[in-house]
């Protein structure tokens, strides 16, 4: 017969272990509490482990098929700045890069996916009849709550994040730091242009943040100007930033957290999304691989735990460092040290055969 599982969480990593177990012969119900997949959201940039498991849980094709897969050759160049437009640091384009938009990757990770939309669970220890439980439910877990207690709540970064697409490519891309802020332009296809923007703050802010963007970032150099005169108000996402605390263990018994649930990370790496899909493949392997669902998931555990946590604490440390309030002179005058020492390098190890 059959095994059973049951995931709370139509999210990335939720989907992602749904199509990882359904390979491995499983039968697998997903419970989201909204209405249906979101239809809008920025691009994610997909670093190779997350291809690799794409490929792995046999989505990847699916993936690239949608109108929102982009490509980006490699000899795309990213500068840092400071907000009067000085370039701290150019770094060559090193590996292409690939891009996918949120709804279109959620889609191709439900296809064939048996979604109940509408159903928030409460009470994830009352699914018994499942052989499997998967806490796939986000930053704010209540499956983590259950499994481990309140003390493992999620815990705010003391940032916020502004993000969205603007129409239209630009012609350079890169971070601008600040003190307390920073903010971001990225590819996101041929004829559009991902924005980013971060600010130290223990509060979020209402609507509308056109304004806010404005007074924060309105003043900074012609680049970041350009992105924010493309910015549509409605089309604005706005978060507090938060991470969770270091786990003891990503299951037990019968339960497992992926994805934000397991590790939610600030934003800096953009790391989140990627390891909740190569958690999601490394959770259906593990369990397919092991005698029980238990030592199944004890692997999983060994695997992913150590790895992800590692990089919640780089996540964080990124952002502190790019929004770093005392101590900025000196940490621009060395990225722009490191700058001039790789414009002399980087030439001599081009022409190296
Ligand atoms: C500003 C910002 C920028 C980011 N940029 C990047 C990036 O460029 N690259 C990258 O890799 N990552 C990025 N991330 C991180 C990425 O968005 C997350 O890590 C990823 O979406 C986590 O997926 P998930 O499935 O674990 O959680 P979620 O996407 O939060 O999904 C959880 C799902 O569970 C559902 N749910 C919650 N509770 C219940 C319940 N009780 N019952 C039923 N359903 C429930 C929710 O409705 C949701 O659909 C960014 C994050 C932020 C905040």
């Amino acid at each position: 017969m059959k095994r059973a599982a049951v995931i709370i969480g139509a999210g990335i990593g939720g989907l992602s272990t749904a199509q990882a177990l359904k390979r491995h012969g499983w039968s697998v119900t997903v419970l989201e509490q909204s209405a249906a997949l979101p239809a809008s959201g920025t691009m994610l940039g997909m670093w190779p482990a997350a291809l690799e498991a794409l490929g792995d849980i046999g989505v990847v094709e699916a993936s690239r098929r949608t109108d929102g897969w982009a490509h980006i050759a490699a000899d795309a160049s990213t500068r840092l700045w400071t907000p009067a437009g000085r370039t701290l640091l150019t770094a060559p384009g090193g590996a292409d890069l690939h891009l996918v938009s949120r709804p279109a990757l959620l889609a191709a990770l439900a296809e064939g996916v048996d979604i109940t939309f509408n159903t928030q669970v409460f009470e994830p220890e009352q699914i018994s009849d499942a052989d499997l439980v998967v806490g796939a439910d986000g930053t704010f877990s209540r499956t983590r709550q259950l499994i481990l207690g309140d003390r493992f709540s999620a815990r705010s970064l003391g940032a916020v994040a502004w993000r969205g697409t603007v129409q239209g490519a630009v012609a350079e891309h890169g971070e601008t730091w600040a003190s307390g802020a920073l903010f971001g332009i990225t590819p996101a296809g041929p004829d559009a242009t991902n924005w980013y923007a971060s600010l130290r703050s223990d509060r979020t802010f209402a609507g509308p943040h056109l304004p806010h963007l404005q007074r924060y970032f309105g003043s900074w150099h012609r680049s970041v100007q350009d992105v924010l005169a493309g910015i549509d108000e409605d089309a604005i996402l706005h978060h507090g930033l938060f991470e969770t605390p270091k786990l003891p263990s990503f299951v037990r018994g019968r339960t497992a957290l992926v994805g934000d649930a397991a590790h939610a990370m600030a934003p800096f790496l953009g790391r989140g999304a990627c390891e909740a899909i190569v958690d999601g493949a490394t959770l259906g392997r593990c369990v397919a691989q092991a005698a029980s669902v238990e030592s199944g998931l004890t692997a999983y555990d060994r695997a992913r735990r150590k790895r992800t946590q590692r990089l919640v604490l780089s996540s964080r440390l990124m952002g502190r460092f790019a929004m770093l309030e005392a101590g900025a002179a000196p940490r621009n005058a060395a990225m722009a040290a490191v700058g001039s020492v790789s414009r002399i390098i980087s030439p001599k190890l081009r022409s190296q055969p």
